[in-house]
C-alpha cells in the first residue's frame, strides 16, 4: 500500500542523529527553556531571515500569542476585525476568536486557493486591524499585493506559515519573514515536524517579540514577576533538539517534494482532474499536493481500491462548522466548491520513484 504519509519512515531518515540529540537533552538534566531551545530559536530565526524566533507549544498558540501580544501592546482591541481566508484549516480562524476579535472571511483566488488580494479591500471597515494570510498547502500568498493593501490601510500582517516552512518569495524572502509576524507549526506531519507538538513565532519587531516571550511564560519576563495574565505555552527542550536535526535537512526535503510534484504535474493527464497551480519557483514547498475533481468520492474509493491512500484537506469549510454557528448562514461559494472537490495525493520526501509512477498510472486509469 502507498501511504498518504509514512511518518516513521520520514523520521527514520535521521534516526541516529535524532537519538543522539534526545540523549543530549536527557543527559543535560535541564528540560525546559534551556540550551536546545535557545539554539533552535537562533537557527530557525536565521533560516527564516528574521530577527526573532520564539518557540511556543504549537502552531495554534503561535497565532493566538501574536494577536494577544498586539492586544497587550494596545494595537488591537476586543471586537476588532481580522481578515482571514474562508478556506483554511480552522486554526487560523480559532486564533482570532480565542482573542475575542472578529474573523472576517474572504474568498480565495480560484487558481492558487490562497487569499485573493482583489477581494480584501471591500471587506475593510474602520474596525479592521490586520490581515492573516495562510500559505495554504505550502504555497506563498501574493504577499506583495497583501502587504501593499496593509500599508495603505495601516493594518498588521500576520502570516499563518504552518504549512510553508522554507518557501521563498520571488524577491528572495522566506515564509515567516513576509509580514509583521508569523505563526509556525511543528506538528509531526508538517514539513518541519517534531515528535510531538511544537510551534514558533518569527518577527522583526523587538517590542512584539519581548511581549510574546513574556506572555507565553505565564506573563512573566523575569521569574516570579508577572506583567501579563499569560498562559504556559513553551517549546520543550526535547522537541527543540529534534527540530534542529530536521531543520538541517529541510531544504533537501523540500526539493524532493517539488521534484515529486513536478513528476505528478507532467505525468497526470486525466481530463477529470485539475492539477495544482505551480509557478516552478521556490514559493511552493508542497506540504500537500492537492488535486481538484467533480468526482472526488469515486476517485478516492478507486485509489483506495488500488492501494493508494489519500486525505481531504479539508472536508468542511470553517463557516459550516458547529463551532461557528454565527457564520453558518454565510455563503462562500468558491470555498464550498473547493471543500467538495479537493483531494490530497501522497507526497513526502521518502516516496520512492516506483510509488510516484504507480500513483500517476493509477490516476490516469480513472
Ligand atoms: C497545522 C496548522 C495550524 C495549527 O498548528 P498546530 O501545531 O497543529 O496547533 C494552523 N494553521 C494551519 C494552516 C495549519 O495547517
Amino acid at each position: 500500500m502507498i501511504k498518504f504519509l509514512d511518518l516513521l519512515k520520514v523520521n527514520q531518515q535521521y534516526e541516529k542523529e535524532i537519538k543522539v540529540a534526545m540523549n543530549q537533552v536527557f543527559d543535560s538534566g535541564w528540560y525546559i527553556q534551556g540550551e536546545a531551545v535557545k539554539r533552535f530559536e537562533q537557527n530557525y530565526a536565521d533560516f527564516c531571515g528574521t530577527k526573532h524566533c520564539i518557540g511556543v507549544a504549537n502552531g495554534l498558540d503561535a497565532l493566538i500569542l501574536i494577536i494577544r501580544a498586539y492586544k497587550e501592546l494596545g494595537v488591537f482591541n476586543e471586537g476588532d476585525e481580522i481578515i482571514v481566508p474562508s478556506n483554511t484549516y480552522i486554526a487560523s480562524i480559532l486564533a482570532i476568536s480565542e482573542n475575542n476579535l472578529i474573523p472576517v472571511l474572504v474568498e480565495p483566488d480560484e487558481k492558487t486557493f490562497n487569499l485573493n488580494p482583489a477581494r480584501i479591500e471591500e471587506h475593510i471597515t474602520p474596525k479592521t486591524k490586520a490581515i492573516l494570510p495562510v500559505h495554504l498547502y505550502g504555497q506563498l500568498c501574493d504577499m506583495q499585493a497583501i502587504n501593499a493593501i496593509a500599508q495603505k490601510h495601516n493594518l498588521k500582517v500576520i502570516e499563518d506559515a504552518a504549512q510553508s516552512h522554507g518557501a521563498v518569495s520571488k524577491d528572495g524572502r522566506k515564509s515567516g519573514n513576509l509580514g509583521d509576524a508569523a505563526g509556525h507549526s511543528f506538528y509531526p506531519g508538517k514539513n518541519l515536524g517534531a515528535l510531538g507538538d511544537g510551534g514558533a513565532v518569527t518577527t522583526n519587531d523587538d517590542e512584539l517579540a519581548t511581549a510574546i516571550r513574556a506572555i507565553a511564560n505565564y506573563g512573566s519576563h523575569k521569574k516570579y514577576h508577572n506583567i501579563y495574565k499569560g498562559p504556559n505555552s513553551r517549546l520543550d527542550e526535547l522537541q527543540a533538539a529534534i527540530l534542529d536535526v530536521k531543520l538541517n535537512n529541510l531544504d533537501k526535503d523540500s526539493e524532493r517534494r517539488c521534484e515529486i510534484a513536478t513528476q505528478y504535474i507532467s505525468g497526470i493527464n486525466n481530463p477529470k482532474i485539475q492539477l495544482p497551480y505551480y509557478s516552478n519557483t521556490k514559493d511552493h514547498v508542497f506540504h500537500l499536493f492537492v488535486i481538484r475533481t467533480l468526482e472526488r468520492e469515486k476517485l478516492q474509493e478507486y485509489l483506495s481500491n488500488h492501494g493508494i491512500q489519500t486525505v481531504i484537506h479539508y472536508p468542511i469549510p470553517p463557516h459550516k462548522q458547529d463551532a461557528y454557528l454565527e457564520l453558518n448562514a454565510w455563503s462562500f461559494p468558491i470555498s464550498e466548491a473547493l471543500h467538495n472537490e479537493v483531494l490530497s495525493l501522497p507526497i513526502s520526501p521518502v516516496m520512492t520513484e516506483n510509488e510516484i509512477k504507480i500513483v500517476i498510472k493509477v490516476i490516469n486509469g480513472f
